[in-house]
């Protein structure tokens, strides 16, 4: 026998286990809805034409396999805070910004995640509720304390901005506010720009840290500065902020694990002490990070021909989830006309928070009706990934919903 024997079973990942179930599902008419990965008209994943063209590139130049630096490409470094700030913005020309290339969007929250549990002892962060279920993960396995601040209303299929803020008012001060940059993950709702101002001042009064997780930058809109807004608006009113980047969705990166963790800070020198302890982090974490997604982003980003490109496929995947989130919107009014659908469209993003199961009381029952009996895969928050949605299947899906719903 095993000195593990009492090595408990893990339960499955919500959002990955959800792809395990579906590979093994062997209906005809199985459709994948889980988790968030980009796929085309034909529902087939999609490489992007500016990818291999950068690919091309860097096979040409025939460089070797050496490690990088622990903190990354530079420049992979450059082009990731153009990015999520602007070209030339003024942080930048002041050597304010300490960024570290790291395991895309996830392993750049757990570097934050480490940061914050060594210098921020005793901090708490708060999470949305709902969130995107590996924060909880992230957090925990660090030992950061974490807490829900209230995000989603069920009743209006909106943000409950009054309970958002009377909770971050609530929050001890020196606390940490993780916020979604754009495209809320799993619901779709952002806050509007008038209320992201409010959130900046109240994070500012209250001596809040806001820790924004980007991963959507580009696919909300289908522009990467308007998705960029809310980070931006902080750092102009004078925050300091934390940003974990990710490269898996708007550039399809996803297997190849790009992103940055970006601290944009006041002042230049604690830029320079916090980059160095970033390192240090990361040393221990995984040594530094993989060669070749950073090549990609970098080459993408920093060749304004291919720049130009990639705005247009971005826009192409973007148009494209729209499109199916009308459809599907059309096919449901036409379908079940008593019950207002409105909120499909409103929410942005790759995904639709359905509200199939509106109560914790549902037990998951409605979305285990979507999945065992119409095998429609999507997690049991009643989230569905309209990137996984053609214009084929939208009536497939209508009709499992209203079943569903019923
Ligand atoms: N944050 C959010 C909100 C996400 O939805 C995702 C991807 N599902 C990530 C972070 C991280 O993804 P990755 O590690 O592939 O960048």
């Amino acid at each position: 026998s095993s000195r593990f024997a009492d090595v408990a079973q893990a339960p499955p990942d919500p959002i990955l286990g959800v792809s395990e179930a579906f590979r093994a599902s062997t209906s005809p008419n199985k459709l994948n809805l889980g988790v968030g990965a980009y796929r085309d008209e034909d529902l087939k994943p999609v490489v992007l034409s500016v990818v291999k063209k950068a690919e091309t590139k860097i096979v040409g130049r025939a460089e070797n396999k050496e490690y990088l630096p622990i903190e990354g490409l530079d420049a992979f470094r450059k082009a990731t805070v153009d990015l999520l700030l602007g070209a030339g913005h003024p942080a930048i020309q002041e050597g304010r910004v300490a960024v570290v290339q790291s395991l895309s969007g996830t392993g750049s929250l757990r570097v934050g995640s480490a940061f914050i549990a060594r210098f921020m002892k005793g901090a708490t962060v708060y999470l949305s509720n709902p969130t995107w279920g590996n924060h909880r993960n992230i957090f925990g396995d660090e030992n950061v304390e974490w807490k829900y601040y209230r995000y989603f209303d069920a009743d209006t299929v909106g943000l409950d901005f009054k309970g958002m803020m009377e909770d971050l008012t609530a929050a001890p001060a020196g606390s940490v506010v993780l916020l979604h940059g754009c495209a809320h993950n799993p619901t779709g709702v952002d806050p509007t720009a008038e209320q992201w101002g409010a959130i900046a001042d109240l994070c500012k009064e209250r001596n809040l840290l806001p820790f924004f997780d980007v991963a959507y930058q580009g696919f909300a809109t289908g522009d990467l500065d308007k998705d960029a807004f809310a980070p931006r608006l902080f750092v102009e009113r004078g925050l300091e902020i934390v940003v974990a980047q990710s490269y898996s969705k708007n550039l399809g990166l996803y297997g190849e694990r790009v992103g940055a963790l970006v601290m944009v800070l006041n002042d230049k020198e604690a830029a320079t002490r916090c980059l160095s302890q970033l390192k240090r982090l990361a040393r221990a974490l995984y040594s530094n990070p993989p060669t070749w997604g950073a090549k990609i982003a970098a080459e993408v980003v920093n060749d304004k021909e291919l720049f130009d490109e990639w705005k247009g496929e971005m826009r192409g995947m973007a148009g494209r989830i729209e499109r199916v989130r009308g459809e599907l919107k059309t096919a449901l009014d036409a379908k079940y006309p008593d019950k207002d659908w409105s909120f499909i469209t409103r929410q942005i993003g790759m995904f639709s928070f359905t509200g199939l199961t509106p109560a914790q009381a549902s037990g998951g029952r409605r979305v285990d009706n979507m999945t065992n009996k119409h095998a429609v895969y999507m997690t049991r928050d009643g989230r569905i990934s309209l990137a996984g949605l053609n214009s084929a299947k939208v009536d497939y899906l209508a009709n499992a919903i209203v079943d569903s719903v019923r």
